[in-house]
């Protein structure tokens, strides 16, 4: 097989005014940067002085690679058995990569890996980053591919060994060497200049659309190819927010999915962080994005409900869409009821509260004492020492700190949001910790119950009660 050398390419020296070039490419077990592992790393460094360094590697990833995989790369487990670890050539990857221009071919992978391969070691990793895929439809926006293949057949580029790290990294340079002989070195370093100020954008969305988006707070909705949004999310200013979802650095898997997926956002400026978890949380009830997080985190919030002396055990689990209202009787919010369970085994410790009280154990004969009292542990209720009122009241006081307070206000409250930069003002309803919207109330939701608190104990004179007149108008 031919493979060309690095130093064939001519990377002209007008782009190496973006700094020091290194080109890489990366051979892995699978897709997910987080779970899977490195198998191959090519680089090839253009230095601004004219040196060319190439550098390649197999690596022992530490996990098998799957047969497809194997089938794709050719790098099979044999091949990679005696191969250093990411480990063993970390500091040659760090010396090649250090101080350069990062280039990869659909980049955010190769820099997702090498970023999470350095976090395993516990060492930080960055870089400026550009990606030719980006590059190409740039530079190229009416062709109708940009994949290393369509680059590879539209340029000419042959000669490369695929799928494997260096005959990719190669061709990737070859790419960016054929597209400045053909439209010229200053319009191919002009393109990657205002491609590494901007952040990287999910690959089918126009380049303008981040310079679009106001840096208000607000909401932004991510659409597929269809109507329906696939994330909604609620920002303090939309257009940090947005971009933090594709900057290589917080890539986590679903941010990878909604890349791949995406080709429309949308957005509304709220005038504050308020209205924007507002309009979030209503979004997302109505619209029911698929890969909403935040949604499914909703879902299995809940409280501990305190029920009446004859219950055992005393405290049920009740989710967050079903409270009706602040009452006295409710603990919580929990992110979930494992945890809730979690929290009370270590209170009913520090609270020497009873076992079976409490549910977590069963006597199997009446007065048979529970585990706690057995270790001393338990003021003894299980043995009738100790009596069930009492009991319950000290579990309540366990309980304390976790009250959800009353609600301090006579009705239903008003609160005006105003952005004076933005000359804009939303009127916010809430009662009973809940928001409203269109006159029903919305479930009960963490981040608005704490935002509530918070205001509310800040400046309570701006909430005020909803009156007739109120209410009719908009
Ligand atoms: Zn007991």
């Amino acid at each position: 097989m031919t493979v060309p050398a690095g130093d064939v390419i001519a990377v002209p020296s007008e782009l190496l005014k973006l700094g020091d070039l290194a080109f890489i490419d990366v051979e892995t077990t699978g897709g997910r940067p987080l779970e899977d592992r490195t198998t191959e790393i090519a680089i090839l460094r253009f230095a601004a002085d004219g040196r060319v360094e190439r550098w390649q590697s197999l690596l022992n990833p530490g996990v098998p690679i799957p047969a497809e995989i194997q089938a794709l790369t050719g790098i099979t487990n044999a091949m990679v058995r005696d191969a250093p670890s990411f480990f063993d050539v970390r500091e040659d990857v760090r010396r090649l990569l250090e101080g350069a221009v990062f280039v990869a071919h659909n980049a955010r992978f190769d820099y997702g890996f090498i970023k999470n391969e350095f976090r395993r070691q516990r060492e930080p990793f960055t870089a400026d980053v550009l990606c030719t895929v980006r590059l190409s439809r740039a530079l190229y926006p009416a062709a109708s591919g940009h994949g290393l293949d369509a680059l590879i057949s539209r340029h000419q580029l042959t000669g490369f060994n695929r799928h494997r790290a260096m005959g990719d990294t190669e061709a990737t340079a070859a790419f960016v060497a054929a597209a400045a002989a053909d439209r010229g070195a200053a319009t191919v370093y002009a393109a990657a200049r205002r491609l590494l100020r901007t952040p990287s954008l999910p690959p089918h969305l126009p380049e303008a659309t981040l310079a679009d988006i106001p840096d208000s707070p607000g909401v932004y909705l991510f659409y597929g190819v269809n109507d329906l949004p696939i994330y909604i999310g609620k920002a303090k200013h939309l257009r940090e927010r947005i971009r933090g979802h594709f900057s290589s650095d917080h890539m986590t898997p679903n941010d990878i999915r909604l890349s791949q997926e995406m080709r429309r956002i949308e957005w509304q400026p709220t005038a504050g962080e308020f209205s924007a978890l507002l309009l979030e949380a209503q979004l997302i009830k109505e619209r029911m994005p698929l890969h909403n997080i935040a949604l499914r985190r909703r879902e299995k919030l809940g409280f501990f409900r305190l029920l009446d002396e004859t219950a055992t055990p005393p405290l049920a689990w009740v989710s967050a869409a079903a409270v009706q209202g602040a009452s006295d009787d409710l603990f919580g919010p929990f992110s979930d009821k494992a945890s809730a369970k979690k929290w009370l085994m270590y209170a009913a410790r520090e609270h020497r509260l009873c076992d079976h009280a409490l549910g977590f154990s069963k006597p199997r004969s009446v007065g048979e004492p529970c585990f706690a009292r057995q270790v001393g542990r338990c003021f003894g209720v299980c043995e009738g020492v100790e009596t069930p009122g009492k009991h319950r009241e000290r579990l309540r006081a366990a309980l304390t700190d976790h009250a959800l307070p009353p609600w301090p206000f006579s009705g239903e409250v008003v609160y005006e949001e105003r952005d004076p930069a933005n000359d804009r003002c939303d009127l916010l309803r809430f009662d009973q910790w809940c928001a409203l919207a269109g006159g029903a109330r919305l479930p009960f939701d963490a981040d608005v119950y704490r935002l509530l608190r918070r205001t509310i104990d800040r400046s309570p004179k701006r909430f005020r009660l909803i009156e007739h007149a109120e209410s009719a108008a908009h």
